[in-house]
């Protein structure tokens, strides 16, 4: 999805972002594998590749996330937005409580849902970068 994305606009995106994916906070300093820059509206949703629709994000958010804009939560028939990095603030709608981050809000319940924040992998990791003081 991002390779038409320039180069400049890419180190631009990840500057902006702290070199932190922008959904889960984990920094990219510590990962192996290159950060992405990813349409928070996608393309196919009309989101264009410019700095306002674009996040800094690690791949395992970028591909849970795909093209979605939304999802429902349990029992619910209410379709809820994701968070939006550029219209959001982070510490909004989440909270890190012993690596697992935990909603404050519906868009943060059905982010962590869609992306699958919780995963228990995730969450170890998490707890190794707080300890290591690269978290959140
Ligand atoms: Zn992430």
């Amino acid at each position: 999805m991002s390779k038409k994305i320039p180069e400049a606009l890419r180190r631009e995106v990840a500057i902006r972002a702290g070199y932190r994916c922008e959904y889960c906070r984990r920094p990219e300093v510590d990962s192996f594998i290159r950060y992405q820059s990813d349409h928070i509206i996608s393309r196919k949703h009309g989101g264009r590749t410019e700095l306002s629709n674009l996040a800094h994000t690690c791949p395992i958010c970028n591909n849970a996330k795909g093209s979605d804009l939304a999802t429902i939560l349990d029992d619910e028939e209410k379709l809820i937005r994701l968070f939006h990095p550029r219209k959001d603030n982070w510490f909004d709608h989440f909270e890190v409580l012993e690596g697992e981050i935990m909603h404050k809000t519906e868009i943060g319940e059905a982010t962590i849902k869609l992306l699958k924040l919780n995963d228990i992998d995730r969450i170890l990791e998490r707890v190794d970068l707080i300890a290591a003081g690269l978290f959140p």
